[in-house]
């Protein structure tokens, strides 16, 4: 099952649009575009290369999200190349590290970009070759080799052979994890892998080509590509697909392109609270949360404000994104869960492979990848031996209804004396004091106990937000959890460190609010 053959490329049913705000402003691409725009990059690649890029090269990419980024990586992977979109935000030591660690032939830039630009600089340290990519309004891609002359693609010779088409077991694609608790590894999904994953999602939330998907998480990670792109395509709906996030445009854009979902991080979701919506509410179908933990507190403000429901849903770069959601009405949606598995086997089970109540959760399914590339240590600690379950590095367990409840990430626990406390916990509680908008609980070593529960928050920019100090924080946890899991010290401050992706790294925090752990 290749990703293509998955997706309908015949028909005129609008499959991509760009916004206002894109460039280029409001296209809408049908499916039979991406076909067309497809063989005409195959025979650019195939021109520029000399011929000289066989099947299962990699070419990376530095491309804002919009009609080149997607049809660059749709494109890649229809004949046979895999596709490693990198984020565009990174400087030239970050991109060697990708570059390199992929194996990377050539990397594709936006027409124009400059020499001494940090892409184009890592990818000459490298010798590797810079393709910049443009859209012409008439014809679609225009490939050509940075600052030389565009390859123009030749005409189609009838007795000209047909690409062979991509195998299940084919490399699509190449992402590295988030680097969240270490060393970024580089993750290979197949265009089986991807094909079942997309028809997953696709199943979860029931979508049709009635849907459009308003695509505002990058294309450079699985939620983007994945959950909030192909699955769309999969089930013959559509994409509109703003440059970026922006919380200025967002409903604006979503109406004027009539999307009907979308699917986007805890941190947006809570930008977006900040914001009014427009007084003649848009269609939204629901509302996708994915990525990191999703406060009730959120979930619920969301669903007050939207008049939609609110399904968090739990992912890894691993497993191709989604493993759990929650359901569609008319069934429930928890909050505080990430929901049941979907068309994955998900399992608890102990340091000795046992299954047990509260432990790591575990995965099973054509969607997870074969392995990571070049980490053979690493591959050997995440598969199981016996029974070949991925284990993700989440705690969590299985509520009496099977939903699954995630208790934090086993590095990240809080070891108080012996006994582990589960940051997502404490943060969904502190969330819950008035006035707490933004809230986190790490370890912090101590003499004692080995570990202390330490909270840092953001006071919300209103009245209630005044009244926060880490004495009111203190006696509102002492009042709502056991007291070993009060926090020893409540920083409050302005903004907390995240990552690119918008997660927290409690490590990075414990460190920037108590010094070197
Ligand atoms: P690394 O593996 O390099 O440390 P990472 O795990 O953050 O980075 P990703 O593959 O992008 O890289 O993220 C997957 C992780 O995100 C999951 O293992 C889980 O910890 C977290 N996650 C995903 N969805 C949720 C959710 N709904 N609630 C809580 N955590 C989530
Ligand atoms: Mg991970």
């Amino acid at each position: 099952a290749a990703i293509f053959r998955n997706i309908d490329t015949n028909g005129s049913h609008p499959a991509i649009a760009t916004t206002a705000s894109s460039d280029p402003a409001s296209v809408t691409l049908a499916y039979a575009d991406i076909r067309g725009q497809s063989e005409r990059f195959r025979r650019q690649v195939a021109l520029l290369s000399g011929g000289a890029l066989p099947a299962g090269s990699v070419l990376s990419s530095l491309l804002p999200n919009g009609l080149s980024c997607l049809l660059v990586f749709l494109a890649t992977t229809l004949q046979r190349l895999v596709a490693a979109p990198l984020n565009p935000a990174m400087k030239q030591s970050e991109i060697e590290f990708y570059l390199q660690d992929a194996g990377s032939r050539v990397l594709v830039v936006p027409e124009g970009t400059a020499e001494d630009s940090d892409g184009v600089r890592a990818a000459r340290a490298l010798g590797v070759a810079v393709w910049s990519v443009a859209w012409e309004p008439q014809a679609g891609l225009r490939l050509a080799t940075l600052g030389g002359a565009p390859a123009e693609p030749p005409a189609v010779h009838s007795t000209e052979e047909p690409p062979a088409a991509p195998q299940p077991d084919d490399v699509a694609l190449l992402l590295h994890t988030s680097g969240t608790t270490g060393r970024p590894k580089a993750v290979p999904l197949t265009h089986g892998n991807i094909a079942s994953s997309m028809r997953n999602i696709s199943a979860t939330y029931a979508l049709s080509p009635a849907d459009r998907s308003f695509v505002v998480m990058p294309l450079f990670h699985v939620h983007g590509l994945i959950g909030a792109t192909l699955a769309a395509l999969y089930a013959g709906g559509s994409v509109a697909v703003p440059p970026r996030f922006s919380a200025g445009h967002f409903w604006a854009e979503y109406a004027a392109t009539k999307a009907t979902w979308y699917s986007a991080v805890p941190t947006i979701h809570q930008i977006l609270l900040r914001h009014e919506v427009p007084v003649e509410r848009p269609v939204i179908r629901f509302v996708r949360s994915c990525s990191a933990a999703l406060a009730p507190t959120v979930l619920e403000a969301l669903e007050a404000r939207l008049g939609a429901p609110v399904l968090e849903a739990y992912a890894m770069t691993e497993a191709a994104h989604q493993m759990c959601s929650n359901p569609l009405p008319p069934q429930q949606h928890k909050a505080g869960s990430v929901g049941v598995p979907q068309g994955v086997e998900v399992a608890i089970l102990d340091d000795s492979d046992q299954p047990t109540r509260l432990g790591e959760v575990c995965v099973r399914g054509p969607n997870v990848t074969p392995g990571y590339l070049n980490n053979s240590e690493a591959n050997l600690k995440s598969f199981t031996r016996a029974e070949h379950w991925f284990r993700t590095g989440d705690q969590g367990y299985l509520d009496a209804d099977g939903y699954l409840v995630l208790t934090g990430r086993i590095k990240e626990l809080i070891n108080r004396g012996g006994e582990k406390i589960s940051p997502l916990e404490l943060d969904a509680v502190l969330l819950k004091c008035p006035g707490v908008a933004e809230a986190v609980s790490f370890a912090v070593s101590d003499e004692m106990y080995g570990q202390e529960v330490y909270a840092a928050v953001v006071p919300a920019l209103d009245k209630e937000g005044e009244g926060v100090t880490e004495a009111v924080v203190r006696e509102f946890m002492a009042e709502n959890v056991a007291k070993f899991k009060v926090p020893k010290r409540v920083f409050v401050a302005q903004e907390l460190p995240r990552t690119a992706t918008g997660k927290i790294q409690r490590r990075v925090v414990a460190e920037h609010f108590a010094g070197p752990q």
